[in-house]
This record gives C-alpha cells, sequence and structure tokens, in this order.
C-alpha cells in the first residue's frame, strides 16, 4: 500500500465517528468497525462544556443538532431515603452548555458521516499483523483486509489497546466504584428534572430523557469487581445485591432495571498509557484515557478527534510524526480532566452519612454561591484548557501522502 489514506476506526460511539469525519474533511478514507450489531442508542447524558468543545462542533456543523436534542434539564432534586427534598441543585451544575443523551450524539456523528465512511456492523478486529507500509487486519467475521493506519476508539475496555499494547489491568486504574445505567419509563413525572439520593457508599438517580422516558443512574463503592461487563444477568445481579435494603424509589429501579433494553454496568475507572501509539495504530477517546464522570470525557473525545486528523492532515499522513504531536498537545488537555474526575467520586458515592449531611448542605447552599462563575472556572481549568491548532490549510493541501 503506497499511500496512507485508508483507516480503519474501531468503535463507534463519540470519538470513532467523530474521527471519521474529520478524516474525510482532509481526503483520507475511513471505516468504522463497531461490535454492537446497529448504533447502539441509549447510556447516560453527556454534556459540552466550553469553547474548544463549542468550536469543534461549530466547525462540524453539528452544533444545531445537538441543541435540538438536548436534554434541557432543569433542575436536580437531592432527596433523602424517605423521600424528602433536602436541596435542589440548578442545571448547569450537571448540564454544561449543551447536554445530550450519548446515544442522541451518537446518532447524529453517525448521520454526520454515514455518506463518506464505510461502517461494518457487527464485527470486531482479531489481530492487527504490522508491515512496513501498511497492517493487515483480521475479524470476526469480516474477510481479512489491510489498512494503512489503525485507530482504536473502542472505549475503556478498547480491543484495539489488548491486542497491540498489552491486558486492561495493566492501563485502567479503577476508582472504586461501580456504576449501572439504565432507561426506563418515566413513572415519576420528571419533565426535565431529575432526582438523587445518597446514603453511605451508594447513590440512586433518575433523570428526565424526555419523551416520558427517564434515565436511571447507580453508583456504589466497590472493590474490584471481576465480571463480563457486557453481560446482563450476573451485573443485575451484582447491582441488586448493592441496593439490597435501599429505600426511596429503589425497589422501583431494580425492578426497571430487569426490564432495561440498554443496561449498562461497569467499574468507574481511568485509562493511563504513557504512549497512546505504536506504529501504524493509535488510540483515541476513552480508549487512550478515560477520566470517568465528571472528567469531560465526551467534548475532549470530540476535541481529540479534531486536532489526530487535523495532524495527520498536517504531517501529510506521517503517521509518526502526526501521532506524536496529537499525544503531546492533548495528553496536558485530559489530565486536567482526569484530575477533576477523581476528585469527584465523594459526590458520586459518599463514604458516610457525615459526608452525605455535608454535601446537603452545601447543596443548600449554591443558590446563595455565585455557582455560574464558579463553574465557569473549572471549565477554563478543563475542558478550555487548549489552544486549538489552525488546520483549515491542511483541509485543502492534504492529499494523502505517504506514511512512515
Ligand atoms: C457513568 C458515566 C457517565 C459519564 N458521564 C459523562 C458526562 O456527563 N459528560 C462527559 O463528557 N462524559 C461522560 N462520560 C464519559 C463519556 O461517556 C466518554 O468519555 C465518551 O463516551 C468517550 O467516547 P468513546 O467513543 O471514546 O468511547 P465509548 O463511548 O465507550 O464507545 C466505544 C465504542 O466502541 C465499541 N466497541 C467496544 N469494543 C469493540 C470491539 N471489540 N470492536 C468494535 N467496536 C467495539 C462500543 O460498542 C462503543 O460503541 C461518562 C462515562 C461514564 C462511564
Amino acid at each position: 500500500m503506497d499511500d496512507n489514506r485508508d483507516i480503519l476506526i474501531s468503535g463507534a460511539s463519540v470519538a470513532g465517528p467523530a474521527l471519521a469525519w474529520w478524516l474525510s474533511r482532509y481526503g483520507f478514507h475511513p471505516t468504522v468497525v463497531e461490535r454492537a450489531p446497529h448504533l447502539r442508542g441509549g447510556g447516560y447524558a453527556v454534556d459540552f462544556r466550553g469553547a474548544a468543545h463549542l468550536n469543534v462542533l461549530t466547525k462540524m456543523g453539528i452544533l444545531d443538532a445537538i441543541k435540538a436534542r438536548q436534554t434541557r434539564l432543569s433542575s436536580t432534586t437531592i432527596v433523602d431515603e424517605k423521600g424528602r427534598p433536602a436541596a435542589r441543585m440548578p442545571a448547569h451544575v450537571f448540564a454544561g452548555d449543551v447536554e445530550i443523551l450519548r446515544g442522541d450524539l451518537a446518532r447524529i456523528l453517525y448521520e454526520a458521516t454515514r455518506d463518506t465512511t464505510e461502517y461494518i456492523f457487527g464485527d470486531s478486529i482479531t489481530s492487527l499483523d504490522e508491515r512496513a507500509h501498511s497492517v493487515r487486519v483480521c475479524f470476526e467475521h469480516s474477510e481479512p483486509r489491510t489498512f494503512s493506519l489503525v485507530i482504536g476508539a473502542d472505549g475503556l475496555h478498547s480491543n484495539v489497546r489488548r491486542l497491540v499494547f498489552g491486558e486492561d489491568d495493566r492501563f485502567i486504574e479503577d476508582l472504586g466504584l461501580c456504576v449501572s445505567i439504565f432507561s426506563m419509563p418515566d413513572s415519576a413525572g420528571l419533565d426535565h428534572a431529575g432526582l438523587l439520593c445518597s446514603v453511605p457508599g451508594r447513590t440512586a438517580g433518575v433523570f428526565s430523557a424526555g419523551d416520558n422516558q427517564a434515565i436511571a443512574q447507580l453508583y456504589f463503592a466497590a472493590p474490584s469487581i471481576s465480571c463480563d461487563y457486557r453481560d446482563t444477568g450476573r451485573p443485575q445481579q451484582i447491582v441488586a445485591e448493592a441496593f439490597t435494603g435501599m429505600g426511596w424509589r429503589v425497589p422501583q429501579l431494580m425492578a426497571a432495571m430487569r426490564q432495561a433494553p440498554d443496561f449498562y454496568f461497569d467499574t468507574v475507572s481511568q485509562v493511563h498509557l504513557d504512549r497512546w501509539w505504536a506504529g501504524r495504530v493509535a488510540l483515541i477517546g476513552d480508549a487512550a484515557c478515560a477520566a470517568g464522570p465528571g472528567g469531560n470525557g465526551t467534548g475532549n473525545a470530540v476535541v481529540a478527534a479534531y486536532v489526530l486528523a487535523g495532524e495527520l492532515a498536517a504531517a501529510g499522513g506521517d503517521n509518526r510524526t502526526a501521532f506524536e504531536r496529537y499525544q503531546q498537545l492533548l495528553r496536558p488537555y485530559v489530565a486536567k480532566g482526569q484530575a477533576q474526575a477523581r476528585s469527584g467520586k465523594d459526590f458520586l458515592a459518599p463514604p458516610t452519612a457525615k459526608k452525605i449531611a455535608q454535601l446537603h448542605r452545601f447543596y443548600k447552599m449554591l443558590p446563595y454561591l455565585p455557582v455560574k462563575a464558579l463553574m465557569k472556572y473549572l471549565t477554563t481549568r478543563t475542558a478550555t484548557g487548549i489552544k486549538l491548532p489552525d488546520y483549515s490549510r491542511a483541509e485543502t493541501t492534504s492529499s494523502g501522502r505517504t506514511a512512515h
């Protein structure tokens, strides 16, 4: 293969399709392979904060589509185990500048790329054999193919990372929490609001998702749990056991979990790697640097897609130069998000009744605090903490020259 235009991306959620969008823009030919048989819906609400995230979405021309599907969360009421309101949190504490369900975002990105990107659903890479000018790729179902470069955008438990860099336990840092998320009917009549209840070590929340749907979010402190995260039986049993005896709406949430079409369970974890690339393979999004809730993972993945594709175009396809520049630019930026997410752990599952009481007191004070200014300050420290390079020249000059 004598050019590097044919790029295989593993994973069709956020980072993968966003990267495909930018690669097509610069004249590369992206193919995306996704293990799920079709585009995965469902998932929690994710948000974009600050100029860097919004600028990339604007350049992609999808900010309006995202705004049209935003959750429009009004506020979240913190309740005790008897359902009595303890405090109310304004929307912008959670919702950033624009908040959207992960599944809706994935669909917008897919629709923006499907005409310029080959999508292969229901398949997965089984081996990567790097050669002088290409990578020979074998799949579970499709015939083997040859690509110039391969990018792993396949999330926390990245398949590409395992094949090229090693097993998960070398790179995944479990933050000592588990999370389960699923959709359910909005029987509480939430109407764009949310409810959140904590007891020591456990938090249950339910948030409006519009269209009479709600999203349940459950967090609980747990030492490393080993199970097949893609399964439902054993993980549901683990969640049910963890929430046994908790009051409020938890029994209804447990019943809804058993019926949920999109049950999700995982540890809350971060990914740390010394290098995000090796030869002709690179990682992006959670596969490279998952931060966990509160770490700006989604917005940062979109920024990373802009930078990785832009560097490849600017380097005329020289993958070594581009991958190294991409890593240098992004690493300090995502590290800030990772540090922020780490400090949010006690908020997700406060360990003691004392901590819960402290948090309630803090939430009660929020109406009297400059919350908007505080959130802006936090955003400036993390999500806007990157100067986006201007790759517009590469847009017109890129011709996908030979990789090294
Ligand atoms: C509980 C929770 C709450 C979060 N809340 C927020 C938030 O509020 N705001 C925010 O910005 N971020 C949030 N995040 C982080 C955010 O979800 C991620 O950072 C973001 O989705 C990164 O996207 P990604 O495309 O890298 O990975 P993912 O969204 O994980 O997508 C990976 C894709 O790869 C596919 N895949 C997996 N294995 C294979 C394989 N073998 N072959 C092919 N495809 C494969 C998967 O099916 C999936 O489609 C949260 C994360 C969690 C866990």
